[in-house]
């Protein structure tokens, strides 16, 4: 594909930027967020973590100004481009949330564990590879 220049810099990568926002809309990725929001299916493993919160309603006759706070409210936290994401778990939620973090963190410590297995390996192979290399020097005099 060709594309006409002016600059080499900001031109291209702001067209680059509309083009990509225009395919996630083709694609439906906002129909999609939308769903399930309200059709609500967590996956069976999540990152993050889940965490209770209380919280203060604002209203100034409420006990929860006085330092009785409402709740315990549960919500799902996650990291997602260097930022915190929050979602409210309903109370059916919780448990499922909660299994599914812990899933994630269990595939993600298979996940270390067996590239850690693999950097062994590598290693070893190498270090074969150099012994070869040694004893074919001895066996030719080099
Ligand atoms: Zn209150």
């Amino acid at each position: 594909m060709t594309q006409v220049t002016q600059g080499d810099d900001d031109l291209p990568v702001s067209s680059e930027s509309v083009r990509q926002k225009k395919r996630y809309y083709l694609l439906g990725v906002r129909v999609q967020r939308m769903k399930t929001k309200t059709e609500n299916p967590l996956p069976k493993m999540l990152p993050g973590s889940v965490h209770a919160q209380y919280v203060r309603c604002g209203k100034a006759a409420c006990k929860c100004a006085r330092g009785e706070l409402h709740g315990a409210y549960y919500y799902h936290f996650v990291r997602a481009g260097g930022r915190l994401k929050k979602r409210y778990l309903k109370a059916p939620e919780v448990e499922q949330a909660r299994a599914a973090c812990a899933a994630w963190r269990e595939a993600e410590r298979v996940r270390r564990a067996r590239s850690c297995e693999t950097w062994q390996l590598i290693r070893s192979v190498n270090s074969l590879f150099r012994d070869v290399l040694k004893l074919g020097g001895l066996l030719t005099g080099d």
